[in-house]
């Protein structure tokens, strides 16, 4: 049988380094470390490296967590680098340069807003998850317990727990041979995905109480400032899912939601439920994602930066309106029953 992309770009190389996008997810963290796993056991030879910026401990339930590294060695060389998840090359962050250094270069992705920044470059912007992506492309009698637990956090993450509707009937089927290994998907789900510390609650409800809607209750936004994080001895890993419960507020399109970086800068995540396209607004200001969930970082007051998205945002809804109201105006001309 033919090789795939995987298969041919570790042909002839002895060290490999994985890399994922900074502030990883779970996409991120499941997907680098089922390669990881998939390597160990099916290419013992290859010396293989991880580094992730600073992974939740949240997912230090699957194998190998513990041999991420989250500082670079600057001197070290590799015949390999294979990214995973990340959109573009200045989500590799302080690894960019040995991703620069690395003798080839591959992408594996699921972003629609990558360009293929890589060497060689597999993106399938229709995939639910990078894991799904990278699913595609092992051996599936070779996927072990270790690595399907990774794959499959993997993948409730970045569907949210099967519900955005990039979950496909293919996603299902992966999920579904995955848990022919024997996983606690209940326990993986809960664990990793909906279980939250008690100051993440706090931030949580924080954020939703000082939510504010805007364009008519189409959009929601919040803030999270960096006085607030410190004030709960919290960080940046502590805000998932607020974004998601802003998201399911009735009646709204697009939810915002940005935390303070540093002053005056901001890290903004744009969901959107039917037809806003957030990646196309993140995209213009340098960042990018998927037709329902992307993000940015902007710089300015947190007034600056609402104001900023807002006219993108309302450019957007006022099109669809349009759309829709031409569209009502065609079916009125036609009649009922006429094609
Ligand atoms: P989140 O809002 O959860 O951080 O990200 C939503 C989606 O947008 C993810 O797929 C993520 O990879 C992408 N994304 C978030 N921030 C950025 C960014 O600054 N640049 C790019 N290219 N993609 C981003
Ligand atoms: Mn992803």
């Amino acid at each position: 049988m033919e090789k795939n992309i995987l298969e041919r770009s570790l042909e002839g190389v002895t060290s490999v380094l994985l890399l994922g996008h900074i502030h990883p997810d779970g996409d991120c963290v499941g997907t680098c470390l089922a390669l990881y796993n998939y390597l160990a056991e099916q290419e013992p030879q290859l010396a293989v490296t991880l580094y992730l910026d600073n992974p939740a401990g949240k997912f230090s339930y699957l194998r190998y967590f513990d041999r991420i590294r989250t500082e670079a060695e600057p001197e070290m060389r590799f015949d390999l680098c294979i990214t995973m998840d990340s959109s573009d090359r200045e989500r590799l962050g302080r690894f960019e340069p040995c991703f620069a250094a690395a003798g080839r270069t591959l992408c594996i992705d699921h972003h629609r807003t990558n360009r293929g920044f890589a060497e060689k470059n597999y993106i399938l912007p229709e995939a639910s998850s990078c894991s799904e992506v990278l699913y595609g492309l092992l051996d599936e009698e070779k996927i072990s317990r270790a690595t399907a637990e990774c794959l499959y956090t993997g993948i409730i993450h970045d569907t949210g727990v099967f519900k955005f509707s990039s979950t496909s009937r293919r996603t299902m089927e992966i999920a579904g041979r995955l848990m022919e290994r024997g996983l606690d998907c209940a326990r993986i789900i809960d664990d990793s995905f909906y279980r939250k510390t008690y100051v993440q609650n706090q931030l949580l409800g924080r954020a939703l109480l000082e939510s504010v809607l805007f364009m008519d209750g189409r959009c929601v936004f919040s803030a999270i400032r960096q006085k607030d994080l410190d004030f709960y001895g919290a960080g940046s890993n502590d805000l998932d899912g607020i974004i998601d419960q802003l998201r399911i507020t009735e009646g709204v399109e697009c939810a915002v939601f940005i935390y303070e970086l540093a002053p005056d800068e901001f890290k903004v995540s744009l969901r959107s439920n039917e037809y806003l396209d957030v990646s196309r607004i993140a995209a213009y200001f340098g960042g990018g994602g998927h037709i329902h969930a992307a993000g940015c970082t902007m710089q300015g007051t947190v007034h600056d930066v609402l104001n900023n998205l807002s006219l993108h945002i309302e450019a957007q809804i006022r099109a669809h309106d349009g759309a829709c109201e031409a569209g009502a105006a065609d079916a009125g001309q036609k009649g009922p029953g006429q094609a």
